[in-house]
């Protein structure tokens, strides 16, 4: 490993003489990781030929500056240990190092001078994150960057979203591709955990062990500080 990606702490591609090597970047607050995400990268994988995935847990997600997000190092963990069994995918601390609000323009810049230019880049997230990719910092600058690409659910209305994300008058390049094990959501287990309800072949046994061992989605004083707010309010602070 460089020095470079050392300090930067992002995995070599050392492209062999005149490839393009393909670098997909799993972008997802990942509030647990799931089997949904795994299959969307598996798949995106396969389909655009990528030779890695960096699984990129956000570390203050730009759209989620109100609401509760579990510590950035739990979300992590948990996606080393979901990932940790697939040679392609890597866990990557990248954007959970970098303080301030996450915005993906960033990662992608920084990941576009890191790299050489024979390493293209493919930015992988939710149908319905994509949809507001218009409104997200520096869009254009994104367009320029990165193909992206859209997993959707079954059903998912994928003639609208084309049409909304063309009527933007940016120049986006994105793939969508449908993945049946995506009807599992991050919002779903933490509801069955916090609701006593099994999780089990939803996400992996480990990440459910973490998810157990560390008390996450808890009612109380959990991962969510409800109890820590609630006493904080009553004192006025
Ligand atoms: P979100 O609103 O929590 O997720 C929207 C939908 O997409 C949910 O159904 C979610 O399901 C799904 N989803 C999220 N990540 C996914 C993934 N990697 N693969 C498949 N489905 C996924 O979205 P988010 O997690 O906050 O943001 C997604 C990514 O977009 C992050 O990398 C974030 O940094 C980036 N983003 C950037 C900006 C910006 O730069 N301004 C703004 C918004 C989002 P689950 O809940 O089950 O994951």
């Amino acid at each position: 490993m460089s020095d470079a990606s050392r300090a930067v702490k992002l995995p070599s591609l050392d492209p062999a003489a005149g490839r393009i090597m393909r670098l997909g970047i799993m972008g997802g607050t990942f509030d647990p990781i799931h089997y949904g995400h795994l299959a969307v990268a598996e798949q995106a994988r396969e389909a655009l030929r990528l030779d890695l995935v960096l699984f990129m847990p956000a570390g203050s997600p730009a759209f989620k500056q109100d609401a509760r997000v579990s510590d950035a190092e739990d979300r992590y963990a948990m996606t080393v240990l979901a990932t940790a069994a697939n040679p392609a995918f890597y866990a990557s601390r990248f954007e959970i190092d970098r303080p301030g609000v996450t915005y993906t323009v960033d990662t992608l810049r920084a990941l576009r001078a890191h790299y050489p230019a024979s390493v293209e880049l493919f930015f992988i997230t939710g149908a319905d994150a994509i949809l507001d990719l218009l409104t997200w910092h520096d869009a254009a600058d994104m367009a320029r960057l990165a193909t992206f690409i859209a997993a959707t659910r079954p059903g998912y209305d994928i003639v609208q979203a084309q049409r909304r994300v063309e009527a933007s008058g940016v120049g986006f390049d994105v793939r969508y591709i449908e993945i049946p094990a995506l009807a599992i959501s991050s919002t779903n287990i933490r509801d069955r955990v916090r609701g006593g309800k099994s999780v089990r072949y939803l996400t992996s046994e480990s990440v459910i062990g973490y998810i157990q061992k560390n008390g996450l989605y808890r009612p109380g004083p959990d991962a969510f500080g409800t109890d820590a707010l609630e006493e904080g309010e009553q004192h006025g602070r």
